[in-house]
């Protein structure tokens, strides 16, 4: 048996979550007529404490929150735009300088390579979109839990 007595927080503890206390405290505060008063006044508290109304104010306070916030400036994706009309410049200009060469190769390619190069990112697309609906679905289920937590 544990001579010393309790501390607050073990009687918090105790009071709260009383299996995530070990055995020898739970014996000692059962022979201790000081930890049990501890205990009975921490109990008095916590019952106070969660029977308490909840507050509530007389006016909305979200909206009071959301004026007082600054606008989103909507910001025009310009980098995202340079960096597109280069890129789809850059791909048209390979083309038209290196035509005749690829025409050559398209004529003398056997049609195995073309029907591979499809099933393959067929192949590729079906499994992205088989994981993004399953992170889709992963990140619904932490919101709901969440949700549950928060009620
Ligand atoms: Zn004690």
């Amino acid at each position: 048996m544990i001579t010393a007595h309790l501390t607050d927080a073990e009687i918090q503890l105790y009071v709260a979550e009383p299996e995530m206390i070990n055995d020898q405290l739970k014996i000692h505060i059962q022979d201790c007529a000081n930890c049990q008063t501890s205990v009975a006044n921490y109990q008095l508290l916590f019952n106070s404490i969660r029977d308490q109304a909840k507050p509530q104010f007389d006016f909305d306070l979200s909206t009071l929150v959301l004026e007082q916030l600054p606008e989103p400036k909507p910001a025009f994706p310009w980098a995202a735009i340079l960096v597109s009309g280069f890129s789809v410049l850059l791909i048209a200009l390979s083309a038209i300088l290196f035509w005749p060469f690829i025409a050559t190769v398209i004529r003398r390619t056997p049609m195995v390579l073309p029907v591979s190069a499809i099933t393959a990112a067929v192949v590729i697309l079906i499994f992205q979109a088989l994981e993004m609906v399953k992170n889709h679905q992963k990140q619904i289920h932490t919101l709901l839990d969440a949700k549950t937590l928060q009620l």
